[in-house]
């Protein structure tokens, strides 16, 4: 059973592409399961240049999946999922939200590390500007102050502050060994994300010595695109297989109003 849990729409303004495009492609590749994941709405304005707001949440994106998993559901599962940011100081509001809305899934992603949105190919400059190991250390104590919150279901792009391939000097794996273990804590997913790929470090997220340390942990893993364009749905998702035979087991994570069951992937 194949899914792509993680798919943007022109809603969020740096994607393109309406639900049903997705909808359509994924039906087109025979997948089994769409989860509609776009950026979270946000108070007062956060990053509102990158996503929806609430508004158009309500009367557009919210109505639409739930329309189109009406209207497709012969064909294939549309799952209502969401990107929630982790962010220090909005975890109530974001707590709110999810409960308003019965979500199948949520993902819960880094982009901010305090006011710098290092993901953001605008403010790249500013990793020159920092010394790269704290910048990494600072990354992952982000990622497990995301798995305490106890908010989210899914770990997005786990390291994707390597996006656009600056490497720490220090080893990292003592840090990587302990959110790993957070992860597990929280009972967590992890997500392989195809999307690196398409990006200047040109690696899946995680990469494989992540991997191999959520092995050992017993992480259980699901799979995205991350798709901005309908092109995208299910991109390279050969390659994540290989690498859900390799450190899951072959088994996926899907989901069903936040219960989770494991898969085959095949
Ligand atoms: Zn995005
Ligand atoms: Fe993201
Ligand atoms: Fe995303
Ligand atoms: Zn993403």
């Amino acid at each position: 059973m194949v899914v792509d849990y993680h798919t943007h729409t022109a809603l969020c303004k740096h994607g393109e592409g309406s639900v049903e495009d997705y909808i359509r492609k994924a039906v087109e590749l025979g997948l089994d399961e769409i989860g509609c994941s776009e950026h979270i709405p946000m108070p007062d304005k956060f990053d509102e240049v990158h996503r929806m707001d609430l508004a158009q949440y309500y009367s557009e994106y919210a109505p639409a999946v739930s329309g189109l998993a009406e209207k497709y559901k012969k064909q294939l599962t549309v799952r209502r999922g969401i990107e929630a940011d982790f962010f220090p100081g909005t975890e109530d509001w974001i707590r709110g939200f999810l409960i308003e809305n019965s979500f199948d899934y949520v993902i819960g992603s880094v982009h901010f590390l305090g006011k710098w949105g290092f993901d953001n190919p605008v403010f790249v400059h500013h990793y020159e500007e920092r010394n790269i190991d704290s910048t990494y250390e600072a990354y992952f104590e982000a990622i497990r102050e995301s798995a305490r919150s106890g908010l989210f279901d899914i770990i997005a792009h786990c390291d994707l502050i390597k996006k656009f391939g600056h490497r720490p000097r220090k080893d990292m794996k003592e840090v990587l060994t302990e959110t790993m273990k957070v992860i597990a804590d929280a009972n967590m997913c992890l997500e392989i994300n195809t999307s690196g790929l398409r990006k200047p470090v040109k690696e899946i997220y995680p990469a494989e010595s992540i991997l191999a340390l959520a092995k050992e942990f017993r992480i259980p893993l699901t799979l995205g695109s991350d798709a901005h364009s309908p092109d995208d749905v299910a991109r390279d998702f050969d390659k994540a297989i290989a690498l859900i035979d390799r450190y899951g087991g072959g088994r996926i994570t899907v989901f069903d109003q936040r219960n989770r069951r494991e898969v085959s992937v095949h």
